[in-house]
């Protein structure tokens, strides 16, 4: 498997370590890396991989989860590297409060990851906190950072490649704010309320031409994003009802036949969301 050029200058590869798609933007003066992978070993296999390429010179974190972020330290500006690190204002306080403590408890044992080893990872927060659009200047071409309002995680950023020569359109590099082949994925600090209403705004912004990259599986359109908008906003209607009928987690999800995605999945967006209607009440 090699790296696949969805738009002229823009190249991903999918690794079979949690199914992540890694994206790099390829400009005059180097390489704008997309997310890390979940290890300083995969993310020095993934700077290998890139070697035809070019070298990194940018690394941008779409989000704070660990298979996003647990490769920082070996790109990061204190490694031989010597890479910046740019993400989303909240970022740095999204992993002390949930990847610090998961990293903890696996390395204990009694995450539910155990089995790989975690031991060399040191959690790296990234340099450069964005909280508004700001661009790189990769030399021949520009790419825009944009960091969105809470969604899947409180400190979801995308990255916009505006289309160039040979491209149809422009190629958004998107995180896990939209998921592929799977459903949307709710996990530590999410937002399912807020979500919908996130999603909705940046596909406002997406073209019909556009190609949207996710963090997991393949490229997709933005008919894609709209279905998958759809499944956000049927599950946040079931957690507004439930929690206004005033039934507990358990309760909530007692029909699956009646949620859009498996329910096995969906405790913690349920947890999360009544966490976010009885915040907007006390309000
Ligand atoms: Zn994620």
């Amino acid at each position: 498997m090699s790296w696949n050029e969805i738009v002229p200058g823009v190249y991903s590869r999918r690794y079979e370590r949690d199914d992540l798609t890694m994206t790099v933007v390829r400009g005059e003066r180097g390489l704008l890396l997309v997310d890390s992978g979940s290890s300083p070993a995969m993310a020095a296999r993934i700077a290998a991989d890139l070697q035809p390429l070019g070298e990194v010179r940018w690394l941008i974190n779409t989000h704070a989860h660990h298979d996003h972020t647990f490769g920082n330290q070996y790109f990061a500006s204190g490694s031989q590297r010597g890479v910046r690190i740019a993400g989303h204002h909240r970022l740095s306080a999204h992993l002390d409060a949930y990847e610090r403590p998961r990293l903890a408890a696996w390395r204990e044992g009694t995450g539910s990851e155990p089995a790989r080893d975690w031991a060399d990872v040191v959690i790296t927060a990234p340099d450069d906190p964005i909280a508004r659009r700001s661009w790189v200047d990769l030399g021949d071409r520009a790419v825009e950072l944009i960091p969105l309002e809470p969604g899947h995680t409180d400190g979801d950023l995308v990255i916009r490649v505006p289309a160039g020569a040979g491209s149809s359109g422009d190629a958004w590099i998107v995180g896990d704010v939209m998921e592929e082949p799977g459903p949307p994925m709710y996990g530590s600090g999410c937002f399912p309320m807020r979500w919908p209403q996130t999603l909705a705004s940046l596909l406002d912004e997406i073209g019909e031409r556009d190609v949207i990259v996710p963090g997991h599986g393949r490229p997709v359109g933005r008919a894609f994003g709209v279905a998958q908008l759809g499944l956000l906003e049927s599950t946040a209607a079931l957690i507004r009802r439930h929690h206004a009928a005033g039934h507990d987690i358990a309760r909530a999800l007692a029909s699956p036949d009646e949620w859009p995605q498996p329910t096995d999945a969906l405790r913690l967006a349920v947890e999360r969301g009544y966490g976010e209607i009885e915040a907007g009440i006390q309000h």
